[in-house]
């Protein structure tokens, strides 16, 4: 199956494609990563988003197209793709099907994570880190067992992302809805979009996801 998750910032987004690229055997096709992999590895597509780059500008749609294309030829017929980064306009999901369609494959499943605004600050606001061991917090919902010291390790410094805050989740919400908004009609109208609560347990979460995927 070949899926698009979509997503806000916090909304569980890596955590559920991690889980179904290990338990699935799918491949996640993350826009930012796979750029990002391209120029280090320096194929041709990768020298040129690099000259692009380089020069301030922003990586075409042409560019990223072969990119995609690319980590697709590199996959087994068997694996699955998640989307994630693209596409971000109608264009975009256009280009999106005939890459796809060149290989055999189709679009089954558009996945957006939903996520209440309000909560999702919450969430996002309230979460530290051991600095030692990297062993996730949160203030409301999840303390150390010992005030101030690491459940997992015993160290006693934890740190909180700066962009961490209300007003860089509310920008990143609407930045999200800015861009979901070009292409979600199109994928509604086609009958592939399903909706999963993000707001659940990252387990129920799971669950859901994989309910939608064995329909
Ligand atoms: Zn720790």
């Amino acid at each position: 199956m070949n899926i698009i998750l979509l997503g806000p910032p916090g909304a569980g987004k890596g955590t559920q494609a991690a889980r179904l690229e290990a338990e699935r055997g799918m491949v996640q096709l993350s826009t930012g990563d796979m750029l990002r992999a391209a120029v280090k590895a320096g194929t041709p597509v990768g020298a040129q988003a690099k000259a692009v780059m380089a020069a301030g500008g922003l990586v075409s749609d042409a560019i990223v197209s072969a990119l995609i294309g690319e980590n697709l030829d590199a996959m087994t017929a068997g694996q699955g793709a998640i989307f994630d980064g693209f596409p971000r306009t109608a264009a975009q999901a256009d280009a999106l099907d005939l890459l796809l369609a060149e290989r055999g494959r189709r679009l089954d499943r558009v996945i957006e994570l939903e996520v209440d605004e309000d909560a999702l600050v919450e969430r996002v606001v309230g979460r530290f880190t051991c600095a030692n061991c990297g062993a996730g917090y949160h203030d409301r919902f999840k303390r150390p067992v010992a005030d101030g010291t690491c459940d997992v390790c015993g160290a006693h410094e934890f740190k909180r992302r700066p962009d961490d805050n209300e007003a860089t989740v509310r920008t990143r919400m609407a930045v999200y809805r800015a861009e979901t908004a070009p292409i979600l009609p199109g994928y509604e109208a086609r009958g592939l979009v399903r909706r999963v609560d993000g707001m659940a347990e990252i387990a129920e979460v799971t669950v859901a996801i994989e309910a939608v995927l064995g329909e």
